[in-house]
């Protein structure tokens, strides 16, 4: 378990919150490939080093935020909307 800082909430414990996975740009969609989207909706780097992820605050403020968190040791230098 582990402590994330809601922007709006402050220190929250992982458990009230849900991680919604990697931050990823969305492709224009005018000029994006089959093979691209397939790449945006499925496939993940899942890297073993600081990463921006997506939380979500289900039980506090209820809004998405952005979390800058390393998968391998839970440290967090930044959060922010
Ligand atoms: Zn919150």
């Amino acid at each position: 378990m582990i402590v994330v800082p809601c922007p709006n909430c402050g220190p929250r414990n992982s458990s009230d919150l849900r991680n919604c996975g990697e931050v990823v740009e969305r492709p224009d969609p005018q000029i994006t490939t089959i093979a691209e989207w397939r790449s945006y909706l499925y496939l993940r780097k899942n890297t073993a080093d600081w990463m921006r992820e997506t939380w979500y605050c289900r039980n506090g403020c209820r809004k998405y935020f952005v979390v800058e968190r390393n998968t391998v040791t839970n440290e967090i230098r930044e959060s922010g909307l």
